[in-house]
């Protein structure tokens, strides 16, 4: 619309322009008398108003044609601004868009995160107890024993096995005999140090890796471990005990022979009577075919 209106700008002018001749020959006739008839007025002028009206026409025709450039360039500038205003339009809803992919991929990676820290807890942690798996415990003592390979500072592990557990099942029920399972697992975290591995073996048995201490120290804190459980009391059963094997790894032994050495303590555990901790001696020499080689049952005036 705008435009149109522009285009006609230089008829418009032309017209205005003979409008004012008309008007001005009018003007001379009947106010100051210039001439006898209005038609004389308006087709032969004298000089002086001719010039005059020419004047006054190349003024209307070049402010017509003038308003018509500037026009056009406004017109052209509001073109510009409507465009660029879409594009920007295009570049908000854009934003938009990716803001929303970018929301959507961050919740994506936050999941599989979720997920991943859910597979690592499947693969290493016991669901029941929450400690490592046997797997994990596995993986941990294999460590462990590089590690002590390099520096000498000793590495102990210790199994530990509820007494008598099924009664626990039996007389309670499968559901209290897990919720002593955890109690024990959490006792366990609870009693040994910062950097000892606590897992779960299987069924009703532990495994502890005792990293960075003598055989002195292990036995001392095992013990301990089996007095605190013999002394307190353990819903709903009441009273429990447990029976622990005990070993400390010989200079290049293998895990395979290490655990070998805690279980045979721990059913020297066993058969004397329950509720003790048996040592596997670290004894290089020693007779391994014989089933109560090397082992002693702890005691403070021994150990
Ligand atoms: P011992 O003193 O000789 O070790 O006797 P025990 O009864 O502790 O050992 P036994 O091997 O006879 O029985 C172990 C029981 O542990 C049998 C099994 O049902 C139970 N058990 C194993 N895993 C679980 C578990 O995840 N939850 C529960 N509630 N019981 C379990
Ligand atoms: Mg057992
Ligand atoms: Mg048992």
């Amino acid at each position: 619309m705008p435009e149109r209106l522009l285009g006609r700008l230089p008829l418009l002018g032309l017209l205005v322009a003979a409008l004012f001749w008309v008007l001005d020959a009018f003007v001379d006739v009947s106010l100051f008398g210039t001439h006898d008839t209005f038609t004389e007025a308006l087709l032969k002028p004298n000089s002086h108003e001719l010039w005059m009206r020419c004047v006054v026409i190349v003024l209307l025709l070049a402010f017509a044609w003038h308003a018509r450039r500037l026009g056009g360039q406004l017109i052209d500038s509001m073109n510009r601004l409507n465009a660029q205003e879409q594009e920007l339009d295009g570049h908000r809803d854009m934003q938009h868009v990716l803001r929303r992919q970018a929301d959507e991929l961050n919740r994506q990676v936050m999941r599989q995160a979720n997920e991943q820290e859910e597979l690592r807890k499947l693969a290493y942690i016991d669901p029941l107890t929450g400690l490592y798996n046997r797997r994990r415990i596995e993986e941990i003592l294999d460590a462990s024993r590089l590690t002590e390979q390099l520096s000498g500072t000793g590495l102990g592990v210790l199994l530990c096995d509820i007494d008598h557990f099924k009664s626990v099942n039996d007389e309670f029920g499968h559901f209290a005999g897990d919720r002593t399972l955890v109690r024990i697992g959490q006792l366990l975290k609870d009693h040994f140090r910062r950097g000892d591995a606590v897992g779960r073996w299987g069924g009703e048995e532990f495994l502890v890796v005792l990293p960075n201490l003598t055989q002195a120290e292990a036995e001392v804190i095992s013990e301990n471990f089996r007095a605190r459980i013999e002394r307190e009391t353990h819903p709903p059963k009441g009273k429990l005990t447990v029976s622990l094997g005990l070993a400390m790894i010989r200079p290049d032994e293998t895990a395979e022979s290490l655990l070998k050495r805690a279980d045979r303590a721990l059913m020297l555990a066993k058969q004397n009577g329950r509720n003790r901790l048996y040592i596997c001696q670290c004894d290089p020499g020693m007779e391994e075919s014989s089933s109560l080689a090397g082992c002693k049952p702890f005691s403070f005036a021994l150990g």
